[in-house]
């Protein structure tokens, strides 16, 4: 097994600089042939409170007391020591979680950008002085809260591990890190990479398992002073629960159901290759995936032709064979999307993509529905799963209205040469990012994202992100 290249021990947490036996395991299943290929930890309350106390240490000590350069110098060699290992990273990640391995590949290089983003982030982040009484000399410090909690999904391990604690670390945090139970490799060997290249023991502690076993106890645990979650809506109204009882801010990254706007005049060869990538990128499982197609009448014929002859064309398979679609998390997120793709049995089909494995791997067809109409369900919920609906609209004031009409916001593209068009809808539209001819489903590492309404609050990634991982502190001085 691969994970021999970072000596990872099986079934062991990472807890102030050193690999901790946990008391049980959990198997590791390769997506892309239901095998197990290896066990990590199942962390309990104990592990949890053991990681938390690791982490307050490394702030008493070693960590606490570096300078913001210091930290960012750091942050920074870790960013290349994750370049030197992208080959195994994709790998590890391919078999962990069925990506293919080119999008594995571009999630390491992100993983490193975010260290390398913010580790030159590190030592400008300033606080300002105010004009007050005479007499007084007021300014404001930026400082960390201390220890921060952050509880990840499975479907970007890389990226969303990378955008959260890179963040956090720059800010003179110390982190508890929870991966999804699906997709716990990559942070494993991340934070033996990271202890190689520099950071101080406790600075990043990894604890494996579930999420209402380790999970919970981290969100819960009294000593945390921030958490950060990425996952679906239900958890993440846990998790605030359970802030709110700590009083502890949250910042929470949730689901989606992204549309992308084209009209009449859009430069459709341009379009057409983003539209459905933007679907099924990572086999779907995007919470910025767009899976909410709205196009305008004039077009709507070609678009959607456009859109069944690329979609006839997917193959699905292994994410060694590196096709354009894996297989999905686990047996779970199949049967889900599956039924999902049963409930549209009204609808039309426009096409579906192909199953070319031969293995017992979690596949799904990719599939494209069209003439959806705006209120049905699969143009409502989140799938998280290759599946788009082409929804059709005549005005522009309709379109917007479709656009806003689900309970998520997170990502919206508007395809269209009137530059009038393009800003007015930028602010009319409900989401946390708009796109501009373009669609950029989880890229961007300088550019601040996060949802309105169900998709969350709180920004994630550039600049933005280190304010929500700092704590304001005004200092007022009266000299005379
Ligand atoms: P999930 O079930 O909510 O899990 C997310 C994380 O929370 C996992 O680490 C999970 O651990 C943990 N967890 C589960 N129950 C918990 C509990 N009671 N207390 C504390 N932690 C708990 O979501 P998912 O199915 O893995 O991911 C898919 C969802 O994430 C989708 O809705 C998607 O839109 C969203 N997402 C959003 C973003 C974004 O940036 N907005 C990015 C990616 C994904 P276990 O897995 O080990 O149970
Ligand atoms: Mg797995």
């Amino acid at each position: 097994m691969m994970l021999k290249s970072f000596n990872i021990p099986r079934a062991h947490n990472f807890i102030g600089g050193v690999w901790v036996a946990a008391d049980a395991e959990i198997e590791v299943i390769d997506p892309s042939t239901n095998r197990s290929i290896f066990s990590i930890a199942r962390g309990s309350a104990a592990d949890i409170d053991a990681a938390v106390k690791a982490a307050q240490t490394s702030l008493d000590g070693e960590w606490g007391a570096m300078s913001a350069l210091e930290r960012g110098r750091i942050l920074i060699k870790v960013g290349i020591a994750v370049l030197r290992y992208v080959e195994d990273l994709a790998k590890i990640e391919a078999m962990d979680v069925g990506k293919p391995l080119s999008q594995a590949r571009s999630d390491a290089v992100a993983l490193a950008r975010y260290m390398e983003f913010y580790g030159g982030a590190a030592d400008k982040i300033t606080g300002e002085t105010i004009p007050y009484l005479n007499g007084y000399t007021v300014y404001t410090i930026r400082e960390p809260h201390g220890v921060t909690g952050h509880i990840v999904p499975w479907n970007y391990p890389m990226q969303i591990v990378g955008r959260s604690v890179g963040a956090a670390l720059a800010m003179g945090n110390a982190c508890v890190l929870k991966p999804a139970e699906d997709a716990c490799l990559t942070a494993l060997a991340f934070a033996a990479i990271a202890q190689e290249a520099g950071l101080p023991a406790g600075a990043l502690n990894v604890v494996t398992g579930l999420g209402s076993e380790a999970g919970a106890a981290l969100s819960s645990h009294s000593d945390i002073q921030h958490i950060s979650f990425t996952g679906s809506v239900s958890t993440g109204q846990m998790i605030q629960a359970s802030a709110a009882k700590n009083v502890i801010p949250v910042t929470l990254e949730l689901g989606g159901k992204s549309p992308q706007l084209v009209f009449d005049d859009a430069d459709l060869e341009r379009a057409l290759p983003i539209l459905v990538n933007a679907g099924i990128q990572n086999a779907g499982q995007t919470c910025s995936a767009s899976s909410r197609i709205l196009v305008q009448k004039g077009v709507y014929d070609i678009v959607c032709t456009r859109m069944s002859e690329a979609y006839s064309q997917l193959n699905v398979g292994a994410a060694m064979d590196d096709l354009s679609v894996g297989p999905l998390i686990s047996a779970r997120q199949k049967q889900i999307v599956s039924d999902f793709i049963n409930k549209g049995s009204d609808l039309i089909i426009a096409a579906q993509g192909s199953i070319v494995s031969e293995a017992d791997g979690f596949f799904v067809r990719p599939t494209l529905f069209k003439d959806v109409p705006p209120d049905h369900l699969l143009a409502r919920d989140e799938i998280f799963g290759p599946v788009q609906v082409i929804i059709p609209f005549g005005t522009e004031a309709e379109a917007v209205k479709i656009a806003n009409s689900t309970d998520y916001g997170l990502v919206a593209s508007i395809w269209t040469k009137d530059g009038g068009r393009q800003m007015r809808l930028a602010k009319m539209l409900r989401s946390g990012q708009v796109f501009i001819n373009n669609y950029g489903a989880g890229g961007g590492v300088e550019l601040p994202f996060g949802g309105v309404g169900k998709s969350g609050h709180g920004r994630e990634k550039g600049f933005e992100a280190l304010y929500g991982f700092s704590s304001l502190k005004t200092v007022a001085a009266w000299h005379g």
